[in-house]
């Protein structure tokens, strides 16, 4: 009864997607008129930056290290309208800065003047084998344009719902464990009500051990496909100290090893997060067997579309969902925030890892993340 009423409810979303899109449509079409007349040919004019952040510490997970990410910025401009959107590319997922600047070359010299809405433009971007992140960059920049165009909000384009304020989690990267009690003291992690902790199959138990010592909190513990077996992982978790304050256990295995994560799933005494398992793939019965719930992130979808796809086909699935990033700034957060309502967990805490923020669009208050401005 209840998967009924949740197919009609995604039939209706859809139809509303749907008339909101013919609404874009028209509206582009009456700017496009507009537009050809008041400034000439070209329609829409795509610009890409590349933008420095300095972390405020230095970020070690179990694959890399680094004191500073470099992220693409979209910006897409009509007369004298115009909108950003984020490329927070990532290299586990073989991007990299080369890539997205040749790519975007590339979508640049063969777009057309304009988009019959955000269908035609995703369309479009995945004839073209696009990295993921700049899909996401292009089609977030369109649907921000279009939201200033038609004066609605992403989350009225999209036929999402959004909440006020989300509580997320904050994380905490692999370090030495003796030197945990002053980063806590330092960042003021004690607002936060969950801690993510990076490990390694090496640091794991000690690392955790410590962080549960430190804080009252709940532990989101990420591995980063760090662990090699299914049995290893059960080990680990059989030793861990307060299993009740371990909320999930997030992406222990490499992606490709599908059979320990089946069989670790059989046997897992705590909820199991996908993170590298997913990508911009469906959500389809794979990851039920082997999960029970999925870390869906705008990067890796590639687009507002397909992650609300993914959070509908995981939900249907009786997934739980989770709402991820990159280091990124508040503009990547903020397109998170768009798309939140009904989502089970956040992990939002990508502009509070970097020392300036550009662009202020969220805050940060007790752990919770917030709109900085009205919609
Ligand atoms: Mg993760």
């Amino acid at each position: 009864m209840r998967k009924h009423t949740a197919i009609k409810m995604n039939a209706k979303s859809s139809l509303k997607i749907i008339s909101l899109l013919k609404v874009i449509n028209y509206s582009i079409i009456r700017q496009g008129k507009n537009t050809q007349s008041d400034y000439g040919e070209t329609m829409f004019n795509w610009t890409i930056k590349e933008i420095e952040l300095p972390l405020k510490f230095t970020w070690n997970i179990s694959r890399n290290s680094s004191d500073i990410k470099r992220n693409f910025i979209i910006e897409l401009k009509n007369g004298s309208l115009s909108a950003k959107g984020e490329v927070a590319f990532n290299v586990r997922y073989g991007e990299s800065r080369e890539l997205i600047l040749e790519k975007f070359e590339e979508f640049k010299a063969q777009a057309p003047a304009d988009f019959n809405g955000v269908e035609s433009l995703v369309a479009f971007m995945d004839s073209m084998d696009l990295p993921q992140s700049l899909k996401f960059g292009l089609e977030s920049a369109f649907v921000h344009y279009i939201a200033v165009l038609s004066g609605k909000t992403v989350a009225q384009l999209m036929g999402t719902n959004t909440v006020s304020s989300v509580k997320t989690s904050f994380s905490i990267p692999i370090m030495e464990t003796g030197k945990v009690e002053s980063f806590i003291k330092d960042n003021n992690l004690h607002r936060f009500s969950v801690i993510k902790v990076k490990v390694n199959r090496d640091n794991a138990h000690d690392f955790c051990k410590e962080i549960l010592r430190l804080t009252n909190v709940p532990l989101r513990v990420d591995a980063n496909e760090s662990f090699e077996t299914a049995a290893e992982t059960l080990k680990f978790l059989e030793n861990f100290p307060e299993i009740k304050r371990l909320e999930f256990l997030e992406q222990p295995l490499k992606a490709n090893l599908h059979d320990e994560a089946l069989e670790l799933k059989k046997h897992s005494p705590v909820f199991l997060m996908a993170d590298e398992s997913v990508t911009k793939e469906e959500i389809n019965g794979y990851y039920p067997e082997r999960f029970h719930g999925v870390n869906i992130k705008l990067m890796k979808a590639g687009g507002y579309m397909r992650a609300v796809k993914q959070l509908r086909q995981a939900k249907l699935l009786g997934l739980k969902t989770m709402l991820g990033c990159m280091v990124e700034t508040s503009l990547g957060i903020s397109s998170a925030l768009n798309i939140s309502g009904g989502v089970d967990f956040f992990d939002l805490d990508g502009c509070l890892l970097i020392k300036e923020d550009p662009y202020n669009l969220v805050i940060e208050e007790n752990g919770k993340i917030f709109f900085s401005h009205i919609l």
